[in-house]
């Protein structure tokens, strides 16, 4: 095998993006991520350094990734992010870099991200009011949420998003609040759907608000949604454009419409644990090797077997389903 052939698994998918985990940690707690009391953290010490996570993503674009989402826990709280992104920016192969935030910590960091070369932000919104984020949080907030997003609109990244969970008995009175807010400030909003993979496992099927739930609300509030050009095949995202012209909406649908056969993404834990999908059971460890004096081309191996034995899908609803040991924040989201 060359270093030149493309990150293929066994059913066809190529892979191009990577998400990276940057820390387990958090500035919130909230209840579809994390433990409320007592989150074990990994030590320093057991998190990639810059160095390490430079090198990683070098290796994967040299087998064709050339798009990466930096994520957590909060990947805000990781100090000097920038200069992680300039980094990373600059990898040859490399053509887009994200970032995925809950926004807390976001507003005094604009102009160095920018800077720095991101091209897109993604801003984590599932209300507008105080009192729901606390609910969902356990901390306070939210009108430095807002205040960041409208700060960012000002900073001409290629795109911002506003990302908003899912939840029955919790989203409901937020679709078109949240829905005028995205087409006031000329947003995209997408709507993930809730998936098992809480830390206190109350996750159950009846709590998954499905897209089309979302999107009949939308409707009847606004205008039609008229379904959109699809950009890029492997998007996991279903949008639609508001008729009226005044912004776009889109459902992520994990649950209700698996994607798993477009995925053509693979996970790198804070840790350094490769990971092929969200609910992966088995994971490659990256870090010993980064620790040891292995090459790059061990480090290139690793990364194809891990996408060898992807499967076809993250079979949730199938009677075989093993939740992951890890909660969202362990991942990276
Ligand atoms: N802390 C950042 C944030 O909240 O945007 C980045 C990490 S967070 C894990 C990334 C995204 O995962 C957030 O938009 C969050 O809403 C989503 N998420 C977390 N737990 C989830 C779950 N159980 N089901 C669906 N989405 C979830
Ligand atoms: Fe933190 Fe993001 Fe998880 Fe919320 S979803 S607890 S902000 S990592």
């Amino acid at each position: 095998m060359t270093n030149s052939e493309p990150l293929l698994d066994r059913f066809g998918r190529v892979h191009t993006n990577l998400r990276i985990s940057v820390t387990d940690r958090c500035n919130i707690r909230c209840f579809y991520c994390m433990p409320e009391e007592n989150v074990q953290f990994k030590p320093r010490s057991e998190i990639l350094s810059f160095e390490e996570i430079v090198r990683f993503t070098a290796c994967a674009a040299r087998l064709g990734v050339n798009k990466l989402r930096i994520t957590g826990g909060e990947p805000l709280v990781r100090s000097n992010l920038s200069e992680l992104i300039r980094q990373l920016v600059a990898i040859n192969g490399i053509e887009d870099v994200a970032l995925t935030t809950n926004g807390l910590l976001l507003e005094d960091q604009l102009q160095e991200l920018k800077s720095a070369g991101l091209h897109r932000l993604n801003i984590s919104l599932d209300t507008l009011t105080e009192e729901t984020f606390q609910r969902i949080s356990r901390r306070t907030g939210i009108e430095k949420v807002i205040s960041a997003i409208k700060s960012a609109i000002a900073y001409d990244f290629n795109q911002i998003r506003l990302n908003a969970i899912a939840i029955r008995g919790l989203t409901e009175n937020e679709i078109v609040p949240l829905g005028e807010f995205a087409r006031e400030h000329k947003l995209e909003l997408r709507f993930i759907e809730f998936m098992p993979l809480d830390a206190d496992d109350q996750w159950e099927h009846e709590q998954v608000l499905s897209g089309s739930e979302i999107r009949s609300q939308l409707e009847s509030a606004f205008c039609t949604l008229e379904p959109a050009h699809r950009k890029d095949p492997s998007q996991p995202a279903i949008d639609y454009n508001f008729s009226d012209g005044r912004g776009s909406i889109g459902f992520i649908n994990p649950v209700t419409q698996p994607f798993c056969h477009d995925c053509n993404r693979l996970r790198i834990t804070a840790e350094g644990k490769i990971r092929n999908c969200l609910f992966s059971i088995e994971e490659w460890d990256a870090r010993e090797l980064l620790r040891s004096d292995a090459d790059d081309m061990q480090i290139q191996q690793l990364i194809r077997d891990c996408v060898a034995h992807k499967k076809a899908g993250h079979g949730i609803d199938s009677t075989e389903f093993v939740k992951p040991d890890r909660a969202m924040y362990q991942i990276g989201g």
